[in-house]
């Protein structure tokens, strides 16, 4: 299998993903082909970890490209959408080339679940069909170290949703009873904000840091022991090394700020 990352073009990472069935719909359109490796990367691996996401995953690539298709979806015009909601009036940003995204999950959009990337300028937007949005990050990719852990913490919010993570006794537990200073210290300040992002923060930490502190590793072990997974990736994420192994590529190995 050739790997997401040796795809240089659009139309080789858009190939990837179909090949692998990482989505119903995929439209890296303006997504710089290496970030678009790594997202593909890790959705392919959480698919493969936790199967029951994928049907999730109606659409997978940039927010021009779920716009479109969920117009196609709705059966509606974009004047008509935009009559209905405030950020669609406002003018789109100028196209550019993503390098710098924000990403996010849509759970419960009852057209167009899936994941989105866009550009900065999008941040200015909002969400445009904001009540459908289950979650919306706005951390800048910036580097593709960076895009690995957005890539892991967005499919967090999937498995999050299927098995309900989040809204069990002892991450909310955890994200309840953590001050935000302690939050920013031992996770991220974005851990702060909500229970879901505390797991999503606690899972992209664990999967890309070659030795994830005390938080991350204490809910990936809940996440773990609560997602069912395929027999034969049992275990490959054991926190008794503190390692996962076979996620962590030579790039991630740089020294994180404490
Ligand atoms: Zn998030």
């Amino acid at each position: 299998m050739t790997s997401a990352l040796l795809c240089t073009t659009r139309k080789e990472v858009e190939a990837w993903a179909v090949e692998h069935d990482l989505a119903d719909t995929v439209d890296y359109t303006s997504i710089d082909p290496r970030l678009a490796g790594v997202i593909n990367a890790v959705v392919f691996e959480s698919i493969r970890d936790f199967p029951k996401i994928r049907p999730l995953l109606k659409y997978l690539g940039c927010v021009r490209g779920h716009a479109r298709r969920r117009r196609e979806l709705v059966g509606r015009s974009r004047a008509e959408l935009a009559a209905s909601s405030g950020p669609l009036r406002r003018s789109s940003p100028k196209f550019r080339p993503i390098r710098f995204a924000i990403a996010w999950v849509s759970t419960n959009d009852p057209f167009l679940t899936g994941l989105c990337l866009a550009s900065n300028a999008w941040r200015s937007v909002g969400p445009y069909w904001d009540r459908s949005l289950f979650c919306q990050d706005t951390v800048p990719v910036g580097s593709l170290t960076k895009a690995w852990e957005i890539g892991y913490h967005e499919c967090a919010h999937l498995i999050d949703q299927v098995y309900g993570i989040s809204r069990q006794l002892l991450p909310m537990r955890l994200a309840a009873e953590t001050p935000k200073a302690s939050m920013r210290t031992e996770i991220s300040a974005y851990a702060g904000k909500n229970r879901l992002e505390f797991v999503a923060e606690c899972w992209a930490e664990f999967k890309t840091r070659a030795f994830p502190r005390r938080y991350a590793r204490t809910v990936a072990d809940f996440i773990l022991a609560h997602a069912e997974r395929p027999a034969d990736a049992s275990d490959r994420y054991s926190t008794t090394t503190d390692v996962p192994i076979a996620t962590v590529t030579p790039s991630q190995m740089v020294p994180q700020p404490a």
